[in-house]
């Protein structure tokens, strides 16, 4: 179900404009308005869950396609061979800023451990 107010919300309704570089039944992926890295999309699903905490059971096949997704999109941005970063922020101390759980694909560049 979708949140009122929620920008990944309309971003996946097309309420509100991006740049939409993949699609499907379930998800969307879309350039970070403020890139950390050369390459830095988001995997955002269409349904509504707020936060890693927020999955259940009925999550588990979205879940999994996501994490199916996530290399097909990365490999469609040319990030396959030299490797990239997949992130889930959760919650205020893992920075996550935007309450609609998403994946960060960063690449094109070395990633550095442990992020701060
Ligand atoms: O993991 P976190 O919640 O901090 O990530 C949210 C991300 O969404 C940020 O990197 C921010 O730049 C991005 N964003 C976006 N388009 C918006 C609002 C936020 O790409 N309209």
């Amino acid at each position: 179900m979708r949140q009122q107010d929620c920008i990944f919300c309309k971003i996946a309704a097309k309420e509100v404009p991006a740049k939409i570089i993949y699609e499907d039944e379930h998800v969307v992926a879309f350039p970070d308005i403020n890139p950390a890295a050369p390459v830095h999309v988001l995997v955002v699903p269409k349904r509504h869950i707020p936060h890693l905490c927020e999955t259940c059971a009925d999550d588990i096949p979205l879940l999994g396609h996501i994490m199916t997704v996530i290399p097909k999109v990365a490999a469609e941005l040319g990030l396959a061979e030299d490797g990239f970063r997949t992130v889930v922020n959760t919650k205020d101390n893992g920075g996550q800023t935007v309450y609609h759980i998403h994946w960060h694909i960063l690449g094109g560049r070395f990633m550095s451990w442990p992020p701060g």
